[in-house]
């Protein structure tokens, strides 16, 4: 059956794009459609990952619109609709710009039809991507262990499949059936939880794990279950970001620039010291969800970008707390590098942390369509 449209959403960071190198070259026989949505204030090292990309993949990656620019007299996605807001800046608990620039033109070009969408959460993470309230749109983690979404465990493991996952575990005549039976038939209560379980199941054998949810999936309108077969269901791979960045370099596709870790200087107690900075996530040059070290980063790295993201404070309105004509203040700039360095110095003296350990560690808060 061929009705079922597959599709990757390339937000620019690592983990999307090494997701899609990772999907034309494990799983080829699936018809994936890449896309990307701009904002139209990414950082042109993000417009650089995109345009390797293209070559890697063999395939055009498609623009999902937000707006026609032509009929619009900003000419740019992220500028018309902040002045259909009035100049109210986006913020981590008023995001319209995810909804506008991110959500809304990727739900208008699926429409109804049955769709599957690859999301690049890795193994080493604990959270779930953008899951799509349409019931057209079902979410897979290629690189996790488990590469369904919580809907669909919560649904497969209820306690009244027990019978229909027995069944089908029996069908598959395992060697360690007993064991598997066992998990199976224990129901999820206070004692035996939903994630408990799910893990137990894991842990015996991922593949058939998979097998079963696949039967069940059969009997719901969940658009993988509209297929006669899915290479996804014998994938029992966990990628972790040493591996994203891995499949990063040996696709020549490299790690995207803005990642790289570049020295400053500041002194600390009549020493200069040599840290470094990086950003630590894709997205919007000016977004609200980057740490202050990262402001810095794009003051002395971008500093017209940064004279950019000043213009649109105005009328109370500011990225932040504190405003950026305060932050670009030289002192002011050396205290933050100094907390950065000092931050960054004990930490990563206590647990060795390297470059990639703080990017994980940065990456935590924000938005998965952007970031990921
Ligand atoms: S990167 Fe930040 S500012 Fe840009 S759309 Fe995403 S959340 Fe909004």
């Amino acid at each position: 059956m061929s009705e079922v449209r597959h599709v990757l959403g390339i937000s620019g960071g690592k983990d999307s794009a090494a997701l899609a190198i990772y999907m034309s070259q494990k799983h080829p026989e699936i018809d994936v459609d890449y896309y990307t949505c701009d904002t139209g204030k990414e950082l042109t090292e993000t417009y650089d990952l995109i345009s390797k990309l293209n070559s890697v993949l063999g395939k055009e990656i498609s623009l999902y619109k937000s707006i026609d620019e032509s009929n619009s007299p900003m000419r740019n996605p992220f500028d018309h609709f902040l002045a259909i807001y009035g100049g109210y800046l986006p913020s981590a608990t008023a995001r319209w710009c995810t909804n506008k620039m991110k959500l809304e033109p990727f739900e208008q070009h699926i429409g109804n039809e049955p769709t599957i969408s690859y999301v690049g959460i890795r193994g080493d993470e604990n959270r779930d991507g953008y899951i799509s309230k349409r019931e057209n749109i079902q979410t897979i983690f290629p690189f996790r262990k488990n590469i369904w979404s919580e809907d669909v465990i919560r649904k497969f493991l209820n306690n009244s499949n027990i019978s229909f996952i027995t069944e089908h575990y029996k069908l598959l005549q395992p060697d360690n059936i007993d064991l598997i039976i066992k998990y199976v038939e224990q129901p999820i209560s206070m004692r035996f939880t939903q994630k408990q379980k799910l893990n137990a199941l894991l842990d015996t054998n991922v593949k058939l794990f998979n097998r079963v949810v696949f039967e069940w999936l059969k009997g719901t309108d969940y658009p993988v279950g509209k297929l006669d077969s899915f290479s996804l269901i014998d994938n029992d791979e966990n990628l972790i970001i040493d591996d994203i960045f891995q499949i990063l370099e040996d696709s020549g596709v490299g790690i995207p620039g803005y990642y790289k870790p570049i020295d400053y200087h500041v002194e600390i107690d009549g020493e200069i010291k040599t840290g470094t900075y990086a950003r630590s996530r894709s997205g919007c040059f000016f977004c609200f969800y980057q740490q202050k070290i990262e402001w810095v980063w794009l003051l002395e790295q971008h500093p017209k970008l940064f004279e950019e993201a000043i213009s649109y404070e105005k009328e109370g309105y500011s990225w932040m707390e504190e405003k950026l004509e305060d932050l670009k203040i030289p002192e002011r700039v050396n205290a933050i590098k100094k907390d950065h360095y000092l931050k960054t110095h004990r930490r990563n003296e206590r647990a060795g942390l390297s470059w990639q350990d703080q990017i994980l560690q940065a990456e935590g808060e924000g938005c998965a369509s952007c970031f990921i």
